[in-house]
């Protein structure tokens, strides 16, 4: 068997649904996709979900950054959809379905280390895990499409795959790439369902407006975008919930493996563990990370559900809070008075 089989055989049993291989001078024109995004919207790299502190130009580069001399890329995906995952994602829930579902990152993680080994074992370098852009790669490997929800969708799996990748000197056949047919073709609901305009052409996510990374970092969010949010607390994913192309999806069985990921995924990260549906008022209390209760005093002033127990619980943390919470606190204040008034 050769060698490229193996990687494939490994792969497959021990659970990935997608493997694809390609020359790794297929992405060469991501970062001009990605500079383009960031002129049209004033994003900068910093609105871009990566490590804290670190650069996203200097992380999501070429992967022969990562290895030099690699010649192949391996991209694995694990389909996501399980029981969990398969119940609506509905607002009352108040994080989006990513946030709240088992990850399957850990399974295919898991996987993209039995491949690394593999392959050194028959004295080749190989690296897994970089921060190489996922998406982009899934859909020129040929395993699915870019949608225009900036999701990657495939075939019988929608959009819930858990993606990696392994990065290798050896060159490996790559896969004849046929672009599959794209349910993007005549459907625009995400666009329309977007709440706050992220998705403002298609195939092209405006990070700064994305509730998914605006809810997941400390960075300044203007009143208007405010408002949108709707009661978010953590990701949004209505993107994902309209899209047909998740409409039949068949629920696997868990895998043991996947988890509620708290080290590594980072909307279960900034849920601190939290794993039953939140409370919004107990949500602004100080035992919670700044992150979410920002979010929690934000869905607050927009619901404006309960609004005398909201504005007595944001009044009583606004003046003990961290200083970059209590612009946000007494903002919402503001908000909740106003609709008060206007009742
Ligand atoms: S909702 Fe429609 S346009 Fe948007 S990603 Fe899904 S299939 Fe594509
Ligand atoms: S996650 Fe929500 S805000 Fe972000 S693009 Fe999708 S629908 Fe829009």
């Amino acid at each position: 068997m050769s060698l490229r089989d193996e990687v494939k055989e490994l792969a497959r049993s021990q659970g990935a649904q997608l493997v694809g291989m390609a020359g790794v001078e297929v992405y060469t024109d991501y970062l001009a996709q990605v500079g383009e995004r960031l002129r049209e919207t004033g994003a900068g790299p910093q609105d871009y979900m990566v490590s804290d502190g670190a650069s996203f130009f200097a992380l999501l580069s070429d992967a022969r950054n990562a290895l030099p001399g690699a010649k192949t890329i391996i991209m694995l995906g694990v389909y996501a959809y399980d029981k969990i995952a398969a119940t609506r994602n509905t607002r009352g829930d108040l994080r989006g379905k990513t946030a709240r579902i088992y990850s399957y990152y850990p399974v295919v993680r898991q996987i993209s280390r039995q491949i690394v080994a593999l392959l050194q074992s028959r004295g080749h370098r190989a690296i897994q895990g970089q921060h190489v852009p996922l998406k982009f790669l899934a859909d020129r490997t040929g395993l699915g499409v870019y949608g225009k929800n900036g999701i990657f969708l495939a075939e019988r799996y929608g959009s819930y795959i858990a993606l990696r990748d392994v990065i290798t000197d050896v060159e490996l056949v790559p896969d004849v790439y046929e672009r599959p047919a794209s349910p993007c073709e005549d459907c625009d609901r995400c666009l329309r369902a977007c709440p706050t305009g992220a998705l403002y052409a298609p195939y092209k996510v405006n990070p700064k407006l994305c509730i998914n990374p605006i809810t997941r970092r400390m960075a300044f969010i203007e009143p208007e975008t405010r408002s949108n949010m709707w009661n978010w607390v953590c990701g949004c994913d209505i993107c994902q919930e309209v899209c047909p192309a998740n409409r039949d999806l068949v629920a696997r069985e868990i895998d043991p493996r996947a988890c509620f990921d708290s080290q590594h995924h980072s909307s279960h990260k900034h849920l601190d563990g939290l794993e039953r549906s939140p409370d919004l008022i107990e949500l602004l209390g100080e035992s919670y990370p700044e992150i979410l209760r920002r979010n929690a005093a934000i869905a607050l002033a927009n619901i404006g559900k309960g609004r005398q127990e909201a504005l007595m619980a944001l009044k009583l943390h606004v003046d003990t809070a961290p200083a970059q919470l209590q612009g946000y606190f007494r903002w919402a204040v503001n908000v909740l008075e106003d609709k008060k008034n206007q009742a």
